[in-house]
């Protein structure tokens, strides 16, 4: 694709936006970033140097940390998408743990770990052809972005899909503790003070409850193709 656009897509918990992301920059050659690596990257280091865990979140503390915190995105070119390093050390299979997902929706409220994050992500995207998703893409990392994808999905849906990724690789959960999960994550994402879940006023909502990856895809594609064509 000549033409560089920015693509926003945001949504709900396993909506397959990450999926859908990817499938999308591939495909038009643009880059691929995944702001939930980014935030659950955070997370991962606030679990290692104990300062949240089941009890207590000492967040003063992380905030203090954010410094010495270095996130990186490595291309691998065998996985067909860029893996996430913390300090120069991949966590890529770590970060997607129920453990750090329990616990990242509550990292992500503070604000000073988002104004750090966000910085980063409108630098990368600041020559265009990216396809980024997250959950404030559109409304405050590219508020000006060419096109914005909402996506939606039932929560047992999303729940199913989430348990079985999860299974695929070794985490011993149950779908109730999966569902359980999205629920709470999609609750706090969309209640938080700062830069909430919500739908931008010109997005595309799209529901994938009953669409496979191939007619989602297709689906994005045109509305791409739309786009390019009025710029
Ligand atoms: O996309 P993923 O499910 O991996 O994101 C993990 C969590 O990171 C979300 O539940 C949300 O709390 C947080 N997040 C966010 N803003 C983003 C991306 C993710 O708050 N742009």
């Amino acid at each position: 694709m000549d033409k560089k656009i920015t693509v926003a897509i945001d949504g709900f918990s396993s909506t397959g936006k990450s999926t859908l992301a990817n499938q999308l920059a591939n495909h038009l050659g643009f880059i691929y970033v995944d702001t939930g690596a980014m935030y659950r990257a955070v997370t991962y280091f606030a679990m290692q140097n104990g300062y949240i865990n089941a009890d207590s979140f000492d967040k003063q503390t992380l905030i203090n940390s954010l410094p010495n915190i270095k996130l990186q995105f490595k291309f691998n070119a065998d996985l067909g998408f860029a893996e996430m390093y913390l300090n120069d050390v991949n966590v890529e299979i770590e970060i997607r743990t129920i453990e750090v997902s329990s616990f990242v929706s509550k990292v992500a409220e503070v604000s000073e770990v988002r104004t750090k994050l966000v910085e980063q992500q409108k630098e990368m995207g600041k020559d265009k052809g990216i396809v980024m998703d997250g959950r404030d893409i559109g409304t405050v990392v590219f508020p000006d972005a060419d096109l914005k994808i909402f996506m939606t999905a039932s929560a047992t849906t999303r729940a199913q899909r989430r348990y079985d990724e999860l299974v695929a690789k070794v985490d011993t959960v149950t779908f109730e503790e999966v569902l359980a999960n999205v629920e709470e994550r999609d609750y706090i994402d969309t209640h938080r003070e700062d830069s909430p879940l919500v739908m931008a006023e010109d997005a595309i909502e799209i529901d994938n409850s009953h669409l496979n990856r191939e007619e989602q895809f297709k689906l994005v594609l045109e509305l791409v193709n739309e786009i390019t064509k009025t710029i």
